[in-house]
């Protein structure tokens, strides 16, 4: 199957923006980790068709990602994002013999438990799309690079050994390996709509119809050091600030008192004599407009390296 931008982008957009538990403050590993386990057990041979069954082996496969990427109170409780996911629109469960799923829209209380999920020998069903590009070896493993570094980044190595077998094929010369078309698209939609389109640094908010927005996402660590597409990695920005904020002239930096951080500037490459570099330097100590959930507040490391780079870059 020929694998384009087409095919991925929309996809990606909804895969980089899993819906999530709201009251907490942190966000939960469990609907990307199914996603992971599932990639696996595909890559293994042991999915055939469109049907994914709530069987021991999902379970083990789920336990075992789970176990790295875990944090804080997070229990291995596969039921909820194999009941949960269907919330999201591409994937449906059903009882066997039954044709009306699980889960109805509106109508969601809690989980099956995962007893009653193996006695109804539940299965769960994708699009067909996004099924279409799961079936594909190569597309399978540019959705695994993707969902990692949106959600796990900064476990790559561990989840990419656990799945060792398989990944070894399409990883270049180099030890590159390869990304989808269209993630740039997904980080950007999911940043920009964290920040609801407006700048974080001047404030400035620009939207046309509906998509078409003068703001644009910006990296905190580029993507080429950190591979890390989270949230807690970006920031919206407009032209000119996103500009200056790449060219180390300008940085968020952490601060005690603003959690998002505050504006510095690089005081020996900007002067004030100068109308462009003025509007530049008024920026300093203003605080970084935060994002509309706590939770993708920029990460401090993140703040840390564009501090550090701020003074490096002369
Ligand atoms: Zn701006």
């Amino acid at each position: 199957m020929a694998v384009t931008e087409s095919n991925w982008a929309p996809w990606l957009e909804r895969l980089y923006d899993l819906r999530r538990d709201k009251r907490g403050s942190h966000e939960r590993p469990h609907k990307p980790v199914l996603l992971l386990a599932i990639l696996d057990l595909l890559d293994r041979g042991i999915l055939r068709g469109n049907q994914v069954p709530f069987t021991e082996e999902l379970e083990s496969t789920f336990r075992r990602f789970f176990a790295v990427v875990r944090s804080r109170d997070d229990q291995p409780t596969i039921e909820h994002p194999f009941y949960f996911l269907s919330g999201d629109g591409f994937w449906q469960v059903f009882a066997a013999g039954q044709s009306e799923p699980l889960y109805r829209k509106g109508f969601a209380g809690g989980a099956p438990s995962a007893a009653q999920l193996r006695r109804k020998s539940a299965t769960g069903r994708f699009d067909e799309s996004l099924w279409a590009l799961m079936s594909d070896p190569m597309a399978r493993h540019q959705l695994r690079e993707a969902l990692i570094a949106r959600y796990f980044p900064e476990h790559h190595d561990q989840l990419a050994a656990l799945s060792a077998r398989q990944w070894s094929p399409d990883r270049s010369e180099s030890g590159e390996t390869l990304l989808p078309p269209g993630r740039d698209a997904a980080f950007r939609k999911t940043v920009l709509g964290l920040y609801d389109h407006r700048c974080a640094a001047c404030g400035v908010r620009v939207l046309l119809k509906s998509q078409l927005s003068l703001v644009e996402a910006a990296h905190l660590i580029p993507f080429s050091v950190s591979r890390n597409d989270r949230p807690t990695n970006g920031v919206a920005l407009c032209p000119n600030h996103h500009w200056a904020m790449d060219s180390f002239l300008i940085a968020p930096c952490p601060d005690s008192r603003s959690r998002a951080g505050i504006w510095r500037i690089n005081e020996r490459r900007l002067d004030d004599r100068i109308e462009g570099q003025r509007d530049l330097m008024s920026l300093a100590g203003k605080p970084v407009l935060p994002p509309r959930e706590t939770m993708y507040l920029p990460a401090p490391e993140a703040l840390r390296w564009r501090e550090d780079h701020l003074t490096i870059a002369d």
